[in-house]
């Protein structure tokens, strides 16, 4: 693998159906692993679209239980029943806790069709705030959305991407995305139609202006958002660059 982290976009929508748009699910890749955060509804399909093979997968992080955030786990666990290859190498599964009930609750819904010895899936709940793995480092804080939700900082190589998950304007997001080379945020909505518990372009830019983050990536839209300016409003409050993230997308970031 070459010595970039890259950022795939793989579903920058939500639960509201979208024909251009899956919802969440970004591939994260290091030179050593493939990572998933979030595997919402359309994950696979887009996938599949963009040439990824499942087993290709090491990690899959889910930053809470909403479906347009973990929803395509089923499909994706059932898929791998089929297409098993000799590639394919242990798949662990990371999220906050509640995950093992989240989990039990799919296998006994589900069955055998979902059902793996640890040597092929393993589960693990979020315990220790500062994670470390072989090839990056993983720190999560809780943030505001649902009760077990979090965002989540990765580092490799002196080099930070921040993922917001869904959340409001919190200290705890602007911790986890401190100078981070990327944050991406959600921006559910436009300004005047803004909800407790996600942002907005004004409070994502905020949140990357105040953590000094090099760039800033949008994501997760509802249509009220879509139809709005996003990019200038983000613009008033950051001065970093700012851009909306569409299916397919990639970033890149070079490794020194
Ligand atoms: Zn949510
Ligand atoms: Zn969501």
């Amino acid at each position: 693998m070459s010595q970039e982290l890259k950022l795939h976009f793989l579903g920058t929508g939500t639960i509201s159906p979208d024909p251009e748009r899956s919802c969440s699910c970004v591939l994260l890749q290091t030179p050593k692993e493939n990572i998933l955060i979030d595997i919402g509804a359309g994950s696979l399909r887009r996938m599949a679209i963009e040439g990824i093979d499942v087993n290709s997968i090491h990690y899959i992080f889910v930053t809470h239980f909403h479906p347009d955030h973990v929803s395509d786990l089923i499909p994706f666990l059932f898929a791998l029943h089929n297409a098993r290859n000799e590639q394919g190498q242990l798949l662990r599964v990371w999220g906050p806790p509640g995950l093992f009930r989240f989990i039990q609750s799919m296998e006994r819904a589900y069955g055998k069709w979902v059902q793996y010895s640890t040597d092929m899936v393993k589960f693990y709940e979020m315990k220790r705030r500062l994670l470390d793995f072989p090839g990056f480092r993983l720190i999560w804080n809780k943030v505001i959305h649902t009760q077990e939700s979090v965002g989540l900082r990765f580092e490799v190589a002196n080099h930070v991407v921040a993922f917001s998950g869904d959340s409001g304007y919190c200290q705890e997001l602007i911790r986890l995305c401190k100078e981070a080379d990327i944050a991406v945020l959600e921006c559910s909505h436009a300004d005047e139609f803004a909800v407790k518990g996600h942002l907005s372009p004004s409070l994502a830019a905020k949140i990357a202006e105040e953590a000094a983050v090099k760039k800033l990536i949008l994501t997760h839209f509802y249509p009220d958002a879509l139809n709005s300016n996003l990019l200038e409003i983000a613009q008033k409050y950051y001065s970093g660059e700012v851009v909306l993230a569409s299916d397919g997308d990639s970033y890149s970031i070079p490794l020194d």
